[in-house]
């Protein structure tokens, strides 16, 4: 397979590095348009001590950016509107927050060089025009969004990234003191999404030397982090971090499959956050993923997690139908897990029993 990827242009590690943030932007208010906007994960508003440290100057604009539901179509639409009307072109945008605002930021780059709704451009290469500068700040680790060339929306059709060379941020600041705060349950969702998008990178047609060395080497950090570290090791941080990022490039050279596929089901029918989803996907997937889903319930039972179980009692048949029809779609996903001929050993009745078994 050959792939010609972009890399996040710059990248600043290390604990107090959001600290030099204001530095970081600064050559990028040179451009005509002065004014930047920081999105914001509304989990810090009314942070004081944090808000302080977000470098605002004079014109920019502070939104913060509820997750409470993954970023619409919608959302990205309605905020690029609101600011051309009222403080014209950015020069630049910044998002602080986890896979969520990270996506936000992504997004509404590219929709403010590129017309009309965001929902023309859900797919592979269909953005026409690069984006306005976007730097991320991952305040929790895990998705991989600071180094993916997808933005994952939820439309009124489907849930699918804006995925081009252009996606990809060009700054981002990795300060492993921002995701200490990451509630218990949290931190191990959006850790295991991590895991999982090394598992799934590694386990189909895709792989290769280059895909693997990355998702080898984060999924070594993970089991340390998960395995090993109680999560209050200030190691244990500094790792997931850098496991997110390595996870990230680790896909992005392969493909992620089976789990995925069935979470996008999850996330797009019922509404449920893509870190549980997978969590919940992955639980089951023993006929695919063997040992790796072994460890991973090893991993469930050290840190107390409670996952949803039985859930497919609650859901109708149409419900059930309606996830299916959205991860049968993801051909590229099981052209990845099963190979080209993925139609003969995959079909409706196969993916509706691994949702039933949720
Ligand atoms: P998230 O951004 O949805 O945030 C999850 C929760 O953590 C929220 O309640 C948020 O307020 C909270 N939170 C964030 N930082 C915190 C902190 N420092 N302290 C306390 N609470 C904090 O979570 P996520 O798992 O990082 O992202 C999921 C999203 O990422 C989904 O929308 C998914 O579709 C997307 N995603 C994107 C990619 C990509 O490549 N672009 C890959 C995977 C997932
Ligand atoms: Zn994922």
């Amino acid at each position: 397979m050959f792939r010609n990827f972009k890399s996040v242009e710059k990248t600043a590690y290390g604990r107090g590095s959001f600290d030099k943030l204001g530095e970081i932007l600064e050559p990028h208010r040179q451009s005509g348009a002065q004014y930047l906007i920081f999105f914001v994960d509304e989990y810090f508003k009314g942070n004081e001590a944090f808000t302080a440290r977000i470098p605002l100057q004079p014109g920019d604009a502070l939104e913060y950016i509820s997750v409470a539901e993954e970023p619409t179509t919608e959302l990205i639409d309605g905020l690029r509107d609101k600011y051309l009307e009222e403080k014209g072109l950015p020069a630049g945008v910044v998002g602080i927050g986890g896979g969520s605002v990270l996506d936000v930021a992504k997004a509404i780059s590219l929709m403010f060089t590129n017309e009309g709704s965001s929902t023309l451009y859900q797919g592979l290469n269909l953005i026409k025009k690069p984006g306005i500068f976007a730097c991320g700040v991952p305040t929790i680790s895990g998705t991989g969004a600071e180094v993916s060339m997808t933005a994952v929306l939820t439309g009124p059709e489907k849930k699918l990234g804006l995925k081009c060379d252009w996606t990809v941020l060009n700054q981002i600041v990795l300060d492993p003191d921002l995701i200490a705060t990451v509630p218990n349950n949290q931190w191990f969702y959006t850790g295991m999404d991590n895991y999982i998008h090394c598992v799934e990178s590694k386990t189909g047609q895709y792989k290769n030397t280059f895909s693997e060395a990355f998702g080898d080497k984060s999924l070594e950090m993970c089991r340390r982090v998960f395995l090993e570290l109680d999560r209050n090791n200030p190691e244990s941080d500094e790792l997931m971090m850098v496991a997110s990022y390595m996870g990230g490039l680790s896909l992005t050279y392969s493909e992620v499959g089976v789990c995925h596929a069935l979470s996008y089901g999850l996330s797009k029918i019922l509404h449920i956050h893509h870190g549980l989803a997978n969590c919940i996907a992955f639980n089951v997937l023993e006929d695919v993923y063997g040992d790796y889903v072994q460890e991973f319930k090893t991993i469930v039972k050290k840190h107390g997690i409670e996952l949803p179980a039985n859930q497919s009692a609650t859901w109708s048949e149409d419900t059930i139908d309606a996830m299916v029809e959205v991860a049968i779609k993801l051909e590229h996903m099981w052209r990845h897990a099963f190979g080209d001929n993925w139609q003969e050993v995959l079909d409706r009745e196969r993916i509706k029993n691994w949702f039933k078994r949720m």
